[in-house]
């Protein structure tokens, strides 16, 4: 039986002869079903389909996505330590390529996700693997096909390896995950923000929504909270959650002046809003 995958979204769901009857995620108000209406593919078409592209952003650092874009279009990361290697995000397609990649560069220790759109065909890949899937237990009700390799954490941070730690910034989802890698920029620190902080199209600044398709903006205790959750941490680099949605340098400055930008907005007291 096949494990089908919602085409909007990505997101796996466990083996079954007939699709579901719905996707639990786009019916949610953070997503949506198209105008053309619930569409489903197994994996086996997915990768006759498509194919996995990698691009390295530094050393130690890989982005893996798939082309032709497929669902969201986000790029997973390959984040290369001393301690074993870790997953950060997901991206449906895993095919014979992307594990032999990946198994010659060490294999992975980890994966862990920052929040359930990027959940995806999770369960496949930690079994190519034979790796823990970590997830923010705050979004436990967002997981479709459960799976004992899904290891569930709690409270604000969690150490994950040596020099990479999980924050929770909370946001577009409760459990909104973000990492930090403490050698990442040439030691300067990068953070991988997914769309919990997201990069914009001018990589000059950051913003912050309940949901992205569908504009629902978060409040400013949201955001608030997403600032205080990185505040202790040090990063010259900020990678979004696709392949050119990188803030390059001078991140920490950028994340302050986009909290403030965001907060001006939805105050009613940015620049010009007066006029
Ligand atoms: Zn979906
Ligand atoms: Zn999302």
């Amino acid at each position: 039986m096949p494990a089908f995958i919602c085409t909007t979204c990505g997101t796996q769901y466990p083996p079954s002869d007939e699709p579901p009857a719905l996707c639990v995620i786009c019916e949610e108000e953070r997503q949506y079903v198209p105008a053309s209406g619930q569409s489903w593919i197994t994996p086996e078409r997915l990768a006759a389909r498509h194919a996995n592209t990698f691009r390295q952003h530094e050393p130690g650092l890989i982005g893996i996505g798939t082309l032709p874009t497929f669902a969201i279009g986000q790029r997973a990361i390959l984040v290369v330590t001393p301690g074993g290697n870790v997953l950060w995000d997901c991206i449906s397609l895993i095919d014979d390529a992307t594990i032999a990649v990946i198994k010659g560069l060490g294999g992975l220790k980890a994966i862990a996700i920052s929040h359930p759109h990027f959940y995806t065909t999770m369960v496949d890949w930690s079994r190519a693997f034979d790796c823990p899937v970590h997830l923010h237990a705050a979004d436990r009700q967002w997981v479709m096909r459960p799976d004992q390799a899904i290891a569930f954490w709690d409270g604000d941070t969690l150490a994950l390896l040596p020099g990479v730690t999980l924050i929770r910034g909370g946001g577009h989802f409760p459990g909104g995950t973000m990492l930090h890698w403490v050698q990442g920029a040439g030691g300067r620190g990068a953070l991988l923000s997914a769309d919990i902080a997201t990069v914009t199209p001018d990589r000059k600044f950051l913003s912050f929504m309940r949901s992205y398709p569908n504009l629902i903006p978060l409040s400013a205790r949201e955001v608030e909270g997403i600032a205080a959750a990185l505040a202790p941490f040090q990063f010259d680099t900020i990678y979004g959650h696709f392949f050119d949605r990188v803030i390059a340098t001078g991140a920490k400055e950028v994340l302050a002046k986009s909290v403030a930008r965001y907060l001006a907005a939805i105050a009613g007291t940015a620049r010009g809003a007066m006029e």
